[in-house]
């Protein structure tokens, strides 16, 4: 089924689902003055957002609002 996107109305039947890792790395100049950078360790962000794959809004941050979305079910976030 389709429901429409809350902020660009298009009819949509999937989210784009963004989960996030960093990675920090070091960063520093060689002795000929020039950048090096190197891998150090890669951290699972907890931030996930599930997004319109039409207009690219944030629409949730929380798995069973999204699923909850998709099967038409509406959010008690109002509408803007
Ligand atoms: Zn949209």
């Amino acid at each position: 089924m389709k429901v429409d996107c809350p902020k660009c109305n298009e009819l949509i039947e999937e989210l784009d689902l963004w989960e996030g890792t960093q990675e920090k790395s070091w960063f520093k100049l060689d002795e000929d003055g020039n950048v090096e950078s190197g891998f150090v360790e890669q951290i699972f962000d907890d931030q996930i957002d599930f997004e319109c794959p039409i207009c690219g809004a944030t629409l949730f941050h929380v798995e069973e609002e999204a699923a909850n979305f998709l099967r038409g079910i509406r959010s008690r976030r109002p509408r803007q």
